[in-house]
């Protein structure tokens, strides 16, 4: 199994990171409760495996990475890079010697003396001196030392320099790291604008570099700054962010931790039903992975919140099912779940069967040194013998107390944690809250201006496409119209054949379309001005309408029929030769003189001439049309109701 996000003893600028994220908790909180930062250090070595080293690129990629190693691990990987690369690799070498520097253990005091040391003579060393970023690197290591050391001003002095030499040097890595580190430290000074602006540097260089992993650290540093300068509201809400971007990478074990971070922010929000729903939300992940131990250590952290709620029977429960699991040798988590085991029983007015708990709370806290956790234990065990009315033993504790937390006092002070101050100095958390909540307002001004440009968009769009709609209406209307205008303009009124100017144009289109055979017949209605005068205009109108009906249901569809003149019509006969241009003229004439016009006027009967041409050497059109004209002269001429070739 292998534990993510173990960064205490691997690569320091991760223990940095675990300094400002959850290793420092316990004080920050003051409660000396258990807290994640616990739980990664318990979980540390004795659960992972070394793994063989590979290659050598591939070896210094995971130790850059920010992957979690355990010691061993980390002790093996080292060693094969240390034999398999000489002087003569140079870039390699000088890899080498900066990986060697930042996996120094700083919190082992032996352990940073030896690092000291090394950086020392790496930064004395020819050959470093020769690359300025090795040189700028190892530098900022070395500050690193010193600020976990305590010489915080060294440190700051030496992050000042590399950070000018880092710009120098146009390296965007090495500004982010040295800016995160210093950003780290104004945060603990409590030096909020400059621990701000370093950290959002930082954090936007490693978003840039694409350098996931410290950019959620960085972002874990940022959410810490808020919570320690009395904003847990704030640091709240970057965790969540925290835990979107983790679970967006996969990586669901350290999403776990930001909610388990969520919930010690709730508890100093006061929240505890809501750090509680945090916890218990951790604690069901540890249980679907079958992961028992840290199931315990989230389990202690829920007991605690459940005894602040007066819950003490569900609080025992967690912590019975923790101890399990939970091995007096896992002394951070050991202990506080021994002085809850004992609060509960405090609490329930057993003071005796606290004592002994107290006693194996008490020496777990001592071996682990964990000062925090003894002024609560020390205050507990004045209660309770003074509840036993055992008043020497009572006091005894307090004396404990009383000098614990004057040392922890002067530790404050020689951190040089002006925490305390700045939760004093509300001026400036005010002006700072200010300007932060300026910047939120600024950003959601943003959002809504946004926001209201999509909306902006959309009413545009939506016009649009009305417009669009109503041009395309009037367009088609228009087209209507127009199509109208020009079958109008085509077409004879009276008796919706085509009219002289159409007909015209169709039999000239034929006849140049056509060069093979077409005819023409031209008719014309006998003696017509006899129905005039006998019957009236408008029957002669309703003659010339029953003409032009009879004769174009005599057509094919390929042909046409127009009204050339006043009672004058000619057919334009595609592909027809003379002979079927005749005896369709035929057919016309004698069906004319058989219709029966009964319907119209009693007694009458009309009857047409026709001429007949189909071309043959004609040039043009109105050749052919005159032909047909001739044949329409010699009709008449030869007295009417018959059909002659022009
Ligand atoms: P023909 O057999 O020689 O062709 O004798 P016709 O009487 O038919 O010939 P004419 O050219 O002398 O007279 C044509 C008549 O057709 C004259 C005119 O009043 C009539 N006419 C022309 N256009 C129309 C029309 O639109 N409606 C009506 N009712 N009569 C029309
Ligand atoms: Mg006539
Ligand atoms: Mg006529």
């Amino acid at each position: 199994m292998i534990y993510r996000l173990l960064p205490h003893r691997i690569i320091p600028k991760l223990a940095l990171i675990c300094q400002a994220l959850v290793c420092l908790t316990p004080i920050q909180r003051g409660a000396g409760k258990l807290t994640l930062s616990w739980l990664l250090f318990i979980l540390l070595s004795p659960l992972v495996s070394a793994d063989e080293p590979n290659n050598l690129n591939t070896t210094f990629e995971e130790l850059e990475s920010g992957v979690t190693l355990s010691s061993d691990d980390l002790k093996a990987k080292l060693e094969y890079l240390k034999a398999n690369i000489t002087l003569a690799d140079l870039k390699d070498y000088l890899r080498l010697q900066r990986v060697l520097c930042w996996s120094t253990d700083a919190y082992d005091n032996n352990e940073r003396a030896k690092g000291l040391a090394l950086a020392q003579k790496q930064l004395n060393a020819e050959v470093i001196k020769q690359s300025p970023e090795t040189l700028a690197d190892i530098k900022l290591c070395r500050a690193w030392f010193y600020q976990v050391g305590g010489q915080v001003d060294l440190a700051l002095k030496e992050y000042n320099q590399v950070i000018a030499q880092a710009y120098q040097l146009e390296s965007p890595r090495l500004i982010a790291d040295a800016r995160g580190l210093r950003g780290a430290i104004y945060s603990f000074q409590g030096n909020y604008a400059l621990a701000l602006e370093d950290l959002y540097s930082a954090q936007h260089l490693y978003d840039g570099l694409n350098l996931a992993f410290w950019s959620r650290y960085n972002l874990a540093e940022i959410a810490t700054s808020y919570r320690r300068f009395g904003d847990p509201q704030t640091a709240y809400e970057y965790y969540a962010k925290l835990e979107a971007k983790f679970i967006e990478s996969g990586d669901l074990e350290s999403a776990n931790g930001m909610v388990t971070e969520m919930a010690i922010a709730l508890e100093e929000l006061g929240e505890n039903e809501a750090a509680l729903e945090k916890y218990q939300q951790s604690y069901r992940y540890w249980q679907l992975e079958k992961d028992e131990l840290a199931q315990s250590f989230v389990g202690i952290n829920l007991a605690g919140t459940l005894i602040k709620l007066g819950r003490l029977d569900e609080a025992l429960k967690y912590l019975e099912a923790s101890h399990n699991h939970v091995m007096p040798t896992d002394e951070a988590f050991y202990s506080f779940m021994m002085l809850f085991r004992a609060k509960i029983e405090m609490l329930r007015g057993r003071p005796n069967a606290a004592i002994p708990l107290i006693e194996e709370a008490k020496s777990a806290f001592l071996r682990v040194k964990n000062s925090r956790g003894l002024i609560q234990l020390y205050t507990l065990e004045s209660q309770i013998f003074a509840e036993l009315s055992q008043w020497e033993q009572a006091y005894r504790s307090l004396e404990h107390y009383n000098r614990l937390h004057s040392e922890l006092d002067i530790k404050l002070q020689t951190h040089r944690t002006t925490e305390m101050q700045t939760r004093f100095n509300t001026k400036q958390v005010e002006s700072e809250n200010l300007l932060l909540l300026e910047t939120q307002q600024i950003k959601e001004h943003e959002l809504q201006i946004l926001q209201q440009n999509r909306y902006l968009q959309f009413t545009v769009i939506f016009l649009a496409i009305i417009v669009i709609i109503i041009i395309s209406f009037f367009a088609y209307k228009q087209a209507q119209k127009s199509k109208l205008l020009s079958v109008l303009a085509l077409t004879d009124h009276l008796t919706q054949l085509a009219n002289r100017r159409h007909a015209y144009t169709v039999g000239e289109q034929s006849f140049s379309d056509n060069h093979d055979v077409m005819a023409l017949i031209l008719f014309d209605a006998d003696h017509f001005k006899k129905i005039n005068d006998n019957f009236g205009h408008d029957l002669g109108d309703k003659v010339l309408t029953s003409l032009a009906n009879i004769s174009s249901s005599l057509m094919r569809k390929s042909d046409l029929v127009g009204r050339v003149g006043g009672e004058e019509f000619l057919v334009i006969l595609p592909h027809t030769n003379l002979e079927q241009a005749t005896e369709i003229a035929e057919r016309l004439v004698d069906s004319i003189a058989m219709a029966d016009l009964s319907g119209t006027a009693q007694d009458l009967t009309i009857t047409i001439s026709a001429g007949v041409a189909a071309r043959e050497q004609d040039k043009s059109f109105s050749e052919l049309l005159q032909r047909a004209d001739k044949g329409l002269y010699l009709a008449k001429s030869s007295g009417r109701n018959c059909v002659k070739i022009g």
